[in-house]
């Protein structure tokens, strides 16, 4: 791939605003790590040394390691997720194509998506796929095998398979996004365990439409489960195959703004997630099959429009590319709050912990100095009283064997004359 084309989502990028603060965390969560390493070094030497400190204070600072430690883990892990929903042959699958600029996922009759199945970065140029509960990496060596791995009977319809693509190959996996492919919200009756297993911890739902048709009760029915267990879910609305339009353009704009009309009374009055305002900026007409190939067409050199498929390709594409955009903006404003909001304020309740403890122990140990201190005076003035008691003892003792030296010499020299 040119150069050109890896790196083409520059910094500009809204994801940049989930980037930077995932480093930012992760910056703040290393100092905070040192600083408890460091902390619990001292507090255990402290222990040795003087039982300032005792066991159970030694045990909570080291419970503090580990959940630091945990905290960063998950940290490096966190992610922005996308989760696409639909009918059968609306187009998820395409769109997520569209969107990854190269035709990662099998798309088309034969090739239904049976499983939910996840697009996510890998490190290190490699593609290869993991199945749910093994720790197997699967080489992907081309598409076809990839649909085939896909398609097989055994896959249960609500078990996840990852797909890793190469970070370099496509901005929004460089730029930690996620995406999830779901079967067709029309084949399955447990949309309860599908939402609980894959959709709780999405920052963003696309449902993508067929603008053919009209929304059926299936997909509502989903984002109604969806908005009951998640407040205020984040949905955009994809009216896809809009190129279809093109062949009937009498009644095109009659078709658009009834279909406007609808996903906005669906977004505002039915789910009650957005307003107006916000819905109308969340409602789209885009091809997802027709950007895919202009942005094949664009990685081989070539004009975008070399892969319209009918008339008024540009305004389809912009729409796509406005789509995206608007999508960015939510996707990394919502996950920076849902996922970082709630470890920044662990990280200030740790570090506010380990404070009030520092400061507590800090306060005994200044006691257990002056305590020592009046210790230290008190036998300093013994040892004072003894020194000033021996001297007189001394002082007694020579005079006594002065006096004895004197009498034994007057003694002698009296027997000596005598
Ligand atoms: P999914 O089952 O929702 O994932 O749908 P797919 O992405 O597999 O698409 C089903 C079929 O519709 C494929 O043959 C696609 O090429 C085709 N398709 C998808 N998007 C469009 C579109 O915007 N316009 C047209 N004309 N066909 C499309």
């Amino acid at each position: 791939l040119p150069e050109s084309r890896l790196y083409q989502s520059n910094d500009k990028s809204p994801l940049q605003i989930f980037v930077r603060a995932k480093k930012k965390i992760n910056d703040i969560y290393g100092e905070i790590e040192e600083y408890v390493h460091e902390t619990t070094t001292f507090i255990n030497a402290l222990h040795a040394e003087a039982e300032i400190v005792d066991k159970a204070e030694r045990e909570l600072f080291e419970s503090y390691v580990y959940k630091v430690a945990a905290i960063r883990e998950v940290l490096q892990r966190d992610h922005m997720k996308v989760a696409f929903f639909g009918r059968t042959s609306n187009g998820k699958s395409s769109v997520i194509n569209a969107m990854l600029r190269e035709k990662i996922l099998p798309s088309g009759i034969g090739h239904t998506t049976n499983c939910f199945c996840q697009v996510e970065g890998s490190n290190g140029g490699e593609a290869y796929l993991m199945t749910e509960g093994s720790e197997e990496k699967l080489n992907v060596v081309n598409i076809k095998q990839l649909a085939n791995a896909l398609c097989q009977e055994k896959l249960c319809e609500s078990s996840l398979v990852r797909i890793f693509w190469p970070r370099e190959r496509c901005s929004l996996l460089r730029d930690d996004v996620v995406f999830v492919d779901s079967p067709g919200v029309d084949v399955s009756a447990n949309l309860d365990d599908w939402i609980d297993n894959h959709c709780l911890n999405a920052d963003v739902f696309v449902l993508v439409l067929n603008a053919e048709s009209t929304m059926t009760r299936a997909e509502k029915q989903f984002f109604h489960t969806v908005s009951q267990k998640l407040s205020k879910p984040n949905i955009f609305i994809l009216n896809n195959r809009w190129d279809a339009s093109a062949n009937e353009p009498e009644c095109q704009e009659s078709v658009k703004s009834q279909h406007t009309e609808r996903c906005i009374d669906f977004l505002t009055k039915e789910l009650k997630v957005s307003n107006e305002k916000e819905a109308a900026e969340r409602v789209f007409f885009v091809s997802a099959r027709e950007t895919l190939q202009a942005r094949i067409e664009e990685a081989k050199g070539n004009p975008p429009h070399m892969g319209a498929i009918a008339e008024g390709f540009q305004i389809r594409y912009f729409e796509f590319q406005d789509f995206e955009r608007k999508f960015e903006e939510c996707i990394s404003q919502s996950a920076v709050k849902t996922k970082f909001q709630q470890h920044s304020s662990r990280g200030k309740s740790v570090s506010g912990d380990m404070k009030s403890m520092l400061d507590n122990i800090y306060e005994r140990i200044t006691i257990f100095r002056n305590l020592k201190q009046d210790q230290k005076n008190l036998l300093t003035e013994r040892i004072q009283g003894t020194e000033t008691q021996m001297m007189q003892v001394t002082r007694e003792m020579k005079m006594k064997i002065h006096n004895m030296v004197e009498e034994v010499e007057e003694k002698v020299s009296k027997a000596l004359n005598e």
